[in-house]
């Protein structure tokens, strides 16, 4: 097994649709694999293909019973609301309190081809609506209102501006300021 790097926001194939699989190979068996590998590295309890730039619609994740993975997920049906301090490891060091439904049915196919069919509720059904929004290209701020967006989208700024343009001690304003001419798409 191999792990990949985890691309993180700013990354164009985080915002695209990924495609649904046609076919279960070797190769996505060993992609797969790999992607297992990197979530416990990273470590994190889902990750979504698109997240290690494949545009293919499955994810694995671990709830703490193994890993597990589904092809082609579908939530067919969704209930309640759940508010939840939400992460993402394509964003890392941050998250939001996030309102979404409480329980989902997801169904989609395992490795075998067989049908799953899961009917969960909080943590695991919030995982399951988060890499869902992935194979969507969709990130947890746009899941914000415009004005928590527009505070996430500072925080990320901010926070990837410290991590490539450390400001020494001694430097005030001024190198803040040119650092703003690093943006987010
Ligand atoms: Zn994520």
């Amino acid at each position: 097994m191999a792990s990949y790097d985890i691309r993180v926001i700013g990354d164009p194939v985080l915002r695209q649709k990924a495609r649904g699989v046609n076919d279960i190979d070797g190769s996505l068996v060993r992609l797969v694999d790999d992607m297992i590998e990197t979530m416990y590295e990273a470590p994190g309890i889902g990750l979504a293909a698109p997240q290690v730039g494949v545009q293919k619609r499955l994810f694995v994740w671990d709830m703490g019973e193994g890993p597990r993975v589904i092809v082609n997920p579908e939530i067919v049906e969704s209930d309640g609301e759940w508010l939840y301090d939400e992460g993402c490891l394509s964003v890392p060091g941050l998250s939001w309190e996030i309102i979404r439904p409480k329980t989902v049915h997801l169904v989609g196919r395992d490795l075998d081809g067989n049908e799953m069919s899961l009917e969960v509720d909080e943590l695991e059904a919030r995982l399951f609506q988060h890499e869902i929004d992935h194979l969507d290209g969709t990130l947890l701020i746009e899941r914000l209102d415009s004005d928590a967006r527009k505070t996430a989208l500072k925080a990320i700024r901010d926070l990837q501006l410290a991590e490539v343009m450390p400001v020494p001690p001694s430097a005030g304003p001024a190198n803040t300021r040119a650092g703003q001419d690093l943006r987010l798409p």
